[in-house]
């Protein structure tokens, strides 16, 4: 069943009326960097191309890519276009190393932020009657906040009961009859599993749209929180640098995710040249705020890899897709002189009968030679049953991530329950080639065989 909000008018524009706008949006947002943000114009005026040039849409090529980087050099307000009397919002992402990110927010970029969250849910078939389950995080992470004010925008119920404490929002899913959930995907496995833990089937409880983003997720982890869940699975994509979630979103095709290019620009370039290839073509996904006021970015490098289809959607909209994303460019593990991917492993995981979306990949250096093991936990049938079902799983399982990566890789079974859950973005890899003798940070994981 589909819905059309007011808001998602954007969506169905004729291709070459959204040309139109974006080239508009795009001279305007590039002029405001080029005048408040000395890093940009420094580096404008160092390829000599003013603001002016801009004439049509493929000029952007001309301007210079902006990194992570570029963030954490210029933390905490440089690359602001606004004065701080005109900033009504701070978020800021944690950084794995050093000094977080911080992104800022004009009373019209909040704005901006909702009108694609309510595109955004409306198009997973969220309308207003829906109770909506926001298990996000809220605080300085955009994925809680960003959902909340769509959600209500979109006139919704919203249940802002953010991460954690799953027994509550088992209670809360069947008490307050919530038939639409936003969270990670792995949190929603994680609440599936609990949920049944306690008696409660979450298929026999009134959701049916999980909208789920802040990692990547396979297309066997779909199926299985659709099975297992009762729910329709949609995918979000957003990140904080560019505005947070609803940058883009599936639509009930599930062919891609639409992304509100009215908004935010997209390109796809080689990760190693930077040059820009043809829609159709798999590349690192660019994108470039076209709206945004109080930090405008310009050609931002999201490490994405993805394509774009201009092709029509049967959905109507009009708007680009792109396809779901599987990587990142810094997410790569480079086995053996073997690049690995995290989700190749979860898919060649998930085809195997008896393993469970629980899983972990533990880097190593043996002799100054990477080695990556694979611990993935079983069903508890499984684990009851004779040891050698147990050997024909481990068996089953190494064939099948030798078939998916070219090369043999360690398995370790795992008893049910003892890899960590999460509550918010799952740490699927753990990289212990940096320190030698640092403690097990998963003691709690029971090896069962190991190869
Ligand atoms: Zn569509």
């Amino acid at each position: 069943m589909m819905t059309f909000h007011p808001a998602s008018t954007p969506d169905f524009l004729p291709p070459a009326q959204m040309r139109a706008l974006q080239l508009d949006r795009l001279r305007q947002v590039v002029s405001r960097a080029y005048d408040r943000v000395a890093l940009f114009r420094q580096r404008l005026d160092e390829r000599a191309f003013h603001p002016g040039r801009l004439r049509e849409l493929r000029d952007i090529e001309n301007l210079p890519f902006t990194t992570k980087a570029d963030l954490r050099d210029t933390y905490p307000f440089g690359l602001f276009a606004s004065p701080i009397e005109d900033i009504v919002r701070l978020h800021a992402s944690s950084g794995t190393t050093g000094k977080p990110i911080v992104v800022a927010y004009t009373r019209q970029d909040l704005d901006v932020w909702t009108s694609v969250m309510v595109r955004a849910l409306a198009a997973c078939g969220v309308h207003s009657g829906d109770v909506i389950q926001n298990a996000y995080g809220y605080g300085l992470f955009t994925g809680g906040l960003g959902a909340h004010y769509g959600a209500e925008s979109l006139g919704a119920t919203v249940i802002p009961v953010s991460g954690g404490n799953t027994d509550r929002q088992i209670m809360v899913m069947k008490d307050f009859r919530v038939t639409a959930i936003c969270c990670t995907p792995s949190y929603f496995v994680h609440l599936i599993e609990r949920a049944g833990e306690l008696g409660v089937s979450v298929r026999d409880l009134p959701v049916r749209v999980g909208v789920f983003g802040a990692e990547p997720w396979s297309d066997s982890m779909r199926r299985h929180m659709e099975t297992a869940g009762g729910i329709q699975a949609f995918d979000i994509y957003g990140l904080s640098e560019i505005i947070g979630p609803g940058v883009a979103v599936e639509c009930p095709h599930q062919h891609g995710l639409h992304i509100f290019e009215d908004h935010f620009y997209p390109e796809i370039v080689d990760p190693e040249t930077g040059r820009v290839l043809p829609d159709g073509d798999e590349g690192e996904l660019v994108l470039t705020t076209l709206s945004k006021q109080a930090m405008p970015m310009i050609r931002y490098r999201t490490r994405d890899i993805t394509s774009l289809y201009a092709e029509a959607c049967p959905c109507g909209r009009t708007v680009r897709r792109m396809a779901r994303i599987g990587r990142r460019s810094d997410d790569m593990i480079i086995i053996r002189g073997v690049n690995v991917f995290p989700s190749q492993i979860e898919t060649a995981l998930l085809a195997v009968e008896g393993a469970l979306p629980h899983y972990q990949i533990i880097l190593t250096r043996e002799k100054g030679l990477d080695a990556m093991e694979v611990q993935v936990e079983v069903t508890p049938e499984v684990f009851s049953d004779k040891i050698g079902a147990l050997e024909a799983l481990h068996a089953r399982l190494g064939r099948a991530l030798e078939h998916a990566l070219g090369l043999r890789v360690a398995v370790t079974l795992a008893a049910p329950h003892s890899i960590q859950r999460s509550e918010g973005k799952a740490k699927r890899v753990i990289d212990r080639r940096s320190i030698d003798e640092a403690p097990h940070e998963n003691s709690a994981t029971v090896p069962l065989s190991r190869k």
